[in-house]
């Protein structure tokens, strides 16, 4: 599933291929990700341009020469495809055409993509009650974020309404290389814990995004390249293990994160 590292390549994809061109067409050859009504999308992006892209989270935000902005969320499968004389990519939900012949289409084989239309970033975040981004914390913010929270750690750093941009896989990886126990409660880390937790956190999207999202190429003792049941740990002799945390599959070790009693 797309979380912040992968939105960040989309992005880059984008301003590299999509911008400052004149949309001429649009079309829909799939269902069930619009979140307003296609003559809307019709209205704000025919005979505009596409002039800059933001990230917020695990949205893509491209702002246009109008009024509007289009927004992606990539679900469990999206992506982004620009080409010139090829045939409609399958699973393509939305497909824009550019004057100069190319066409840039969203691409989703499950259905849990959502492209939207927002007045603006901040609007957007407003209507949606999105927290910040999760590279745009600063420290002080993270551990005030935490303060007071009550539950499962990992919960909370999958809660896009506290922050923004981490998923299952990310945060997975974070509580492994601080050696925290995905189960923690969040109000029994020490304050050492949380500001591990943010140094890691930052570095580990910062280095995902440096290798393009490409695993093969992560540092040899991240656990994200091995996420099986009973997969030597990285770091120890230990075996990785798979439990069920907020009804999400998640990885750990158990040497390397001990549970707290
Ligand atoms: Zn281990």
């Amino acid at each position: 599933m797309p979380e912040l590292p992968e939105v960040a390549l989309y992005k880059k994809y984008a301003d590299a291929t999509a911008l400052h061109q004149k949309i001429s067409d649009l079309s829909f050859p799939g269902v069930g990700t619009l979140q307003a009504p296609k003559t809307d999308f019709e209205k704000a992006l025919k005979g505009k341009e596409f002039t800059e892209t933001k990230r917020l989270g695990k949205y893509l935000f491209l702002k246009t020469t109008g009024k509007s902005c289009l927004v992606f969320h990539f679900g469990m499968t999206g992506k982004l495809e620009y080409y010139k004389n090829q045939e409609t990519p399958k699973y393509t939900r939305m497909l824009i055409s550019f004057e100069n012949g190319y066409q840039l289409a969203f691409v989703c084989r499950r259905k849990l993509g959502k492209v939207f239309l927002a007045e603006g970033i901040e609007e957007f975040q407003k209507e949606h009650s999105l927290g910040e981004d999760a590279l745009e914390l600063k420290e002080d913010e993270f551990l005030s974020l935490l303060d007071g929270k009550k539950g499962i750690i990992k919960g909370a750093l999958t809660d896009q309404h506290l922050l923004a941009g981490i998923g299952n896989v990310y945060s997975d990886e974070m509580l492994y290389q601080c050696g925290i126990h995905p189960k923690s409660k969040t109000e029994q880390l020490t304050e050492a814990d949380k500001k591990q937790l943010f140094s890691k956190m930052r570095k580990v999207l910062e280095m995902a995004i440096e290798k393009e999202g490409e695993r093969a190429e992560f540092p040899s003792d991240y656990l994200i390249s091995h996420r099986k049941e009973s997969e030597d740990c990285p770091k120890c002799s230990g075996k990785i293990q798979k439990i069920k945390v907020s009804g999400r599959s998640t990885y750990f070790c158990p040497s390397c994160q001990k549970e707290q009693k």
